[in-house]
């Protein structure tokens, strides 16, 4: 089949086999677009080329006949005569990946073309300019002479001819610089081919092979861009932003990629060519100087944004070029943008009329909101800021100053928290800006590489920092007299640009008003119920302001562990006997019965699912080998009596506690059925809270959740309990109150026989990290840090299956869960409330499954709101 596409030909649907660029520069062409003719070698040449190693002569002959039409559309020829057609040769995947393959530009040139092109513009200086250019990008990318030679030569011309910028070269230098750039090439013992065709040939292999560069590679694993897909090779005529003052290049984003506003947002250098402006070489110029430059081109350019937002139906980022004072396009794509931007981007577009609001809410990730729902810098605070810069990347970032993306990588999976500073970052640098909670630049603007990869990533960043002096062998920099070092602390507040010395204080974020209609949008469409996952009443309160519709998971152990309780939960385990243990238990029932009254009072009616106590008792007392050490020291210091009695004591508890396995061991409902006190001082807690709120007016909705069943007689046995304690507490306190007993589902034996656990159970809660535990095989505290990540590496696993729930393993029991319990109970309440339910691509999971609620942490709330939204209109779609 075909392996070239014309730009005519295609559109922006055949994005997979085009590449983003290629579809787009095809859509734009068939809408009327100024955009020079070329033509699109596809993805699945690419993967034929990974397979064979080689162009295949059928590509080449498509290629050939590509290339002698081009040439009949510009009227130039190619490699020779006195308008020689010269090209760009560009990769393009389908799914973006801004700066991570190689371009080249002005492919063509050779000795005796490059004087036809000086004659042909009457400007000499443009065309050496030109070849200056592409032979020194053709060896860079084909050749792979090192960057660094070709930049250093070329300094050493600037100064030598006084020439600030390389702009300002003169044609007798630009001919020392080629005569030079070609000394280079040879003494790394490569040739430079002037045969055009040959320069052409090699450079779509390179593109090919760049799929393949470190770089990409790394992208793809971060971004779970499929390595399958392959590069297209876009292959257009050039039009010269480098041939005069009446030239130029830019790029721009239709809104504003960090605040959302909607004003065209970008930058631009006359006289240059392609990388020029994210490269940081020269400082660009905003956009909004065009208008004042070339306000003719300025208008056609702000029509035409407009005109492909509407036709994109999104934020566009473009790239363009003025040829002597006429406009044309090189490419537009979907804008990245921060989170802010993307949900004030989604909620305005539709008060433009642009798009509905389903498209809008599939517009945010959900996952980016997470970005907005992290502390931020408290704009009170009123601290000094050491410098400003501009404000690339929405987010606060506090870490240890680095100024090498590896150190940035060690000191960061070392677990240290670092900010990367460069003077600018390339997609070499990707690793580090990984490993760093926040990325400061030097130089470079808006749509510099370190901008768009943080926003990419969510990661707070402040680029063009210009009063910012780095030394990066010294491993510092200063600012008007204050030095910082390698390793001292700074805070960043991307949103405002602003670098502070130190850990800045951080105040906790609220939904904005955009983020609230969004949201209000979502709640509108989804099916699934949105519950927190809070343990005290604070975190209720803050569940509930953000949209929580209850309490999925009250885990009451945390409430053992406050400082005011351990002391009385290790009597309680302790006790030797029954008796004291009711005595610690007597103790315990007050303080649990406030933290219930706490809860209730917040969720003001909203059901509330508290689960029993799950954790082994062990967990609760010091830890053996901390123990032993501290008996051995008493005993060398010549310690005896009560003190080291009591430690020997402690000492046998924790030795008849400890288990092989206590994640399998006597923990959930083992516990609560071997010690049923445990648990009835817990119900009696509840339902005293219970009553005492709704003496107060309120109402509740407790929901008593019983951990770890497998069989369906442990619910049995303890519901009977529940119920026990509930009819007595409703006759002390002269007051009825419903409530509901449920059980967690989170082993794979309550999976397989949810139809009799469903007798005594009205709702069931899934336990996906112990489900997922326990139906892998994989221990949830260890495996993360042993052998998962080599699984993930080597592709066995697609995800973490802790954080993305295995629909084909773990979900296929949860489905016979579903089933089952439905058989005998059609109206028992379903949930989820393991680490899954916060994240989008497992709600779209329990969408599908007909689940009645996700719960999760509080500040994912918002995040499964709209999840459950896209889930429920990605459904019906
Ligand atoms: C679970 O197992 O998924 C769960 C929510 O309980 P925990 O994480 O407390 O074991
Ligand atoms: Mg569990």
């Amino acid at each position: 089949s075909r392996q070239v596409y014309d730009f005519a030909e295609g559109n922006a649907k055949m994005r997979e086999l085009l590449g983003g660029k290629g579809a787009n520069l095809a859509e734009m062409t068939s809408i009327g677009l100024p955009v020079p003719p070329g033509f699109t070698i596809t993805t699945e040449a690419c993967n034929i080329y990974q397979s064979e190693k080689c162009l295949s002569p059928g590509l080449i002959k498509e290629v050939e006949e590509h290339l002698q039409r081009l040439q009949q559309k510009t009227s130039k020829v190619f490699g020779s005569g006195d308008n020689p057609l010269l090209v760009s040769v560009r990769s393009g995947a389908a799914i973006s990946m801004p700066g991570m393959m190689d371009t080249i530009l002005n492919l063509g040139l050779n000795d005796k073309t490059v004087e036809a092109l000086a004659r042909q513009s009457n400007n000499r200086r443009f065309a050496l300019d030109c070849y200056r250019r592409f032979i020194q990008m053709f060896a860079e990318v084909v050749l792979k002479v090192d960057h660094y030679l070709f930049e250093r030569l070329l300094e050493q011309v600037k100064t030598e001819y006084q020439a600030a910028s390389d702009m300002e070269l003169e044609p007798q230098a630009l001919e020392k610089v080629i005569d030079s750039y070609f000394v280079i090439i040879k003494d790394q013992g490569k040739t430079f081919p002037q045969d055009p065709w040959k320069q052409l040939l090699m450079s779509i292999e390179a593109v090919f092979s760049s799929w393949n560069n470190q770089r990409a590679i790394v992208y793809r694993r971060l971004n779970k861009i499929p390595d399958s897909l392959g590069t297209a090779v876009n292959i257009q005529s050039m039009v010269f932003g480098n041939f005069g003052n009446d030239s130029g290049t830019g790029v721009a984003f239709t809104r504003n990629p960090s605040t959302g506003e909607k004003e065209l947002y970008g930058e631009f250098l006359l006289n240059a060519q392609g990388e020029d402006v994210v490269a940081g070489i020269r400082t660009p110029l905003p956009i909004s100087q065009l208008n004042r430059t070339m306000p003719q081109v300025y208008e056609e350019f702000a029509s035409i944004a407009s005109l492909l937002e509407k036709h994109y139906r999104d934020m566009q980022d473009i790239e363009f070029t003025i040829e002597r004072g006429k406009l044309y396009l090189l490419q537009t794509r979907a804008g990245k943008r921060s989170a802010a931007a993307a949900v004030k981007i989604a909620v305005d577009m539709v008060k433009e009329d642009i798009i509905t609001e389903e498209e809008a809410l599939l517009k945010v990730e959900p996952k980016q909101l997470d970005q907005l729902l992290h502390p931020r810098i408290d704009p009170e605070a009123e601290l000094e800021a050491l410098a400003t810069g501009l404000p690339a990347s929405p987010g606060a970032a506090t870490g240890k100053v680095v100024f090498d993306a590896d150190e940035a990588e060690k000191m960061g999976s070392a677990g240290e928290k670092v900010i990367l500073v460069r003077p600018e970052t390339t997609p070499d640098d990707i690793h580090g800006i990984v490993a760093s909670q926040g990325v400061l630049t030097s130089r470079g603007g808006m749509t510099s590489h370190a901008a768009v990869v943080a926003r990419g990533m969510g990661k707070p960043c402040i680029c063009g920092a210009e009063s910012i002096k780095i030394d990066i062998d010294k491993k510092t920099f200063s600012v008007e007299g204050v030095l910082v070092a390698q390793g001292d602390i700074i805070s960043l507040d991307g949103s405002t640009g602003k670098i502070f010395k130190g850990e800045a204080p951080l105040i906790s974020p609220q939904l904005s008003g955009e983020l609230n209609e969004l949201l209000a949008w979502a709640d509108k469409k989804r099916v699934l119920s949105v519950r927190a996952n809070a343990d005290n009443p604070q975190d209720a309160a803050k569940a509930r302001s953000f949209g929580a519709e209850g309490i999925g998971l009250c885990r009451t152990e945390h409430m053992f562990m406050g400082h005011d309780r351990l002391a009385l939960v290790q009597e309680m385990i302790l006790a030797e006997t029954k008796e004291n243990r009711d005595k610690a238990l007597q103790k315990l029932l007050p303080l649990q019965r406030d933290d219930f009254i706490g809860i209730f009072r917040e969720m003001k009616g909203l059901p509330t699912t508290i689960r029993l106590l799950d954790p082994p008792l062990h967990e609760f007392l010091p830890n053996l080998e901390e123990l032993l050490v501290e008996i051995a020291v008493m005993k060398e210091k010549g310690e005896s009596g009560q003190k080291l009695q009591q430690k020997h004591f402690l000492l046998k508890k924790v030795k008849s506690l400890a288990e092989f396995n206590p994640m399998l061991g006597h923990r959930g409902c083992r516990l609560g059925l071997v010690f049923p006190e445990i648990y009835a001082v817990q119900v009696r807690a509840i339902f005293q809270a219970a009553a005492k709120v709704m003496k107060e007016g309120i109402q509740v909705k407790p929901e008593i959740m019983i951990p770890l069943v497998g069989h369906y007689r442990e619910l049995e046995k303890l519901k009977a309990l529940v119920d026990k304690e509930a009819k007595a507490v409703q006759e002390e306190e002269g007051i009825n109150f419903t409530y509901s007993v449920g059980t967690m589902i989170e082993l794979p034996r309550a999976c397989l026989t949810a139809d009799k656990i469903a007798e005594s159970a009205e709702f069931f809660s899934f336990g996906t990290n112990d489900l997922t535990q326990t139906t892998f095989g994989f221990s949830r505290d260890d495996a993360e840090g042993k052998f998962l990540p080599f699984y993930l590496q080597q592709k066995i696993l697609p995800d973490n299956p802790f954080m993305v729930l295995d629909r084909e393993g773990v979900g296929k029991i949860m489905k016979m869960g579903v089933e089952l319990g439905r058989k005998t109970k059609p109206d028992i309440k379903l949930g989820i409330c393991g680490e899954h339910g916060g994240d989008p691509s497992s709600i779209a999971f329990c969408h599908e499954l007909g689940l009645d609620y996700v719960s999760c942490s509080p500040f994912r709330v918002p995040i499964a709101r709209l999840a459950a939204a896209q889930a429920a209109i990605r459904h019906k779609n």
